[in-house]
């Protein structure tokens, strides 16, 4: 709720402040226990850091984030590590955050006995129960990180959130780096796990074509703002937002009847550092009239659990 995250920018020999990125500027949304809701937006739109501050994992500048009533940015750290567990982020490439020298089935384990989850006897039929969940096998989990491929490594990234038992999963990126083919198995693999395990997910990503498949609402962020939500049915259907529009209108559907006109935005993403002034959007969009250069949008109910931050809706 009024979620910002501001970074600042430093120069010179005193690294004097001299001015700041507003990452995320003032958004606030829900995301229900069950569902899955999909943040899009392109890189530089500030998602991974709403990500990253709803799992505190760096501190917000302002506003709140509740998890099961809780407010995540004002526990004490000993309580916070005990939330952990319910709360897992999967990463774009899981290569990254896998030790090199560490077996897989060690990496995992270790999280699990980190937190006194498991006693250490029953650590490994564990780990084996959770690799078997994500389509690996007792081959794998005495393996290095290197002896997988792109496709195994993001079922090594899941199996190891899994483990934890979460009840949210963040997931940043999470098929953005494996082939269209694979992608559809990691997806398929995601679904499988909020079916049998009735996961929530934050599934962040640049591409509407990804979210569309496994998403039940969807909200649509531009330079650290919030455009737009709506259920994912309606946000196809009847997208209002214009930036919506435009990123819709370059994903290809399979319908003819529902053809869009594509709509190519002129001009290049604003710096964060330096937003334009009213609707951040002003500078891109094709419809912007001399009130979007002075005035915010508001971000307004326009419709069954559908928002919208254009004057013109
Ligand atoms: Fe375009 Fe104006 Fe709407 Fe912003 S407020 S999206 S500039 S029409
Ligand atoms: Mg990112």
């Amino acid at each position: 709720n009024g979620l910002k995250k501001y970074f600042p920018i430093k120069s010179g020999l005193f690294s004097r402040t001299v001015g700041q990125v507003k990452a995320v500027d003032d958004i606030s949304f829900s995301i229900r226990k069950g569902e899955t809701f999909g943040l899009v937006g392109e890189s530089g739109s500030g998602k991974s850091t709403v990500g990253k501050t709803i799992l505190r994992l760096t501190d917000k500048t302002d506003g709140t984030v509740t998890f099961k009533g809780i407010d995540l940015h004002t526990l004490q750290p000993e309580e916070l590590r005990k939330l952990r567990p319910q709360m897992q982020l999967i990463f774009q490439d899981p290569y990254s955050s896998l030790n090199p020298r560490v077996r897989i089935g060690d990496a995992i384990g270790e999280a699990l006995l980190d937190h006194g989850l498991v006693p250490q006897a029953e650590v490994r039929d564990r780990v084996l129960e959770v690799l078997e969940a994500c389509g690996l096998s007792s081959y794998h989990i005495d393996r290095f990180p290197h002896e997988f491929s792109g496709g195994q490594r993001q079922r090594v990234g899941i199996a190891r959130a899994l483990a934890l038992d979460p009840e949210l999963i963040i997931a940043d990126e999470p098929v953005s780096a494996l082939d269209v083919s694979i992608q559809a198995q990691i997806i398929n693999l995601f679904r499988k796990m909020q079916d049998t395990k009735g996961l929530t997910y934050l599934f962040i990503s640049h591409d509407l074509s990804v979210v569309e498949h496994l998403c039940s609402r969807i909200g649509v962020m531009y330079l650290g703002s919030m455009m737009e939500t709506a259920p994912r049915d309606e946000l196809f259907r009847n997208p209002l937002h214009p930036y919506t529009k435009a990123l819709l209108s370059a994903v290809p559907i399979p319908i003819p009847k529902l053809k869009r006109e594509r709509i190519v935005l002129s001009g290049e993403l604003p710096s964060p550092a330096n937003p334009p002034a009213g609707c951040k959007f002003h500078t891109r969009c094709p419809f912007a009239v001399a009130r979007c250069k002075e005035e915010k949008p508001e971000f307004r109910h326009v419709g069954s659990d559908h928002y919208v931050a254009c004057h013109l809706v």
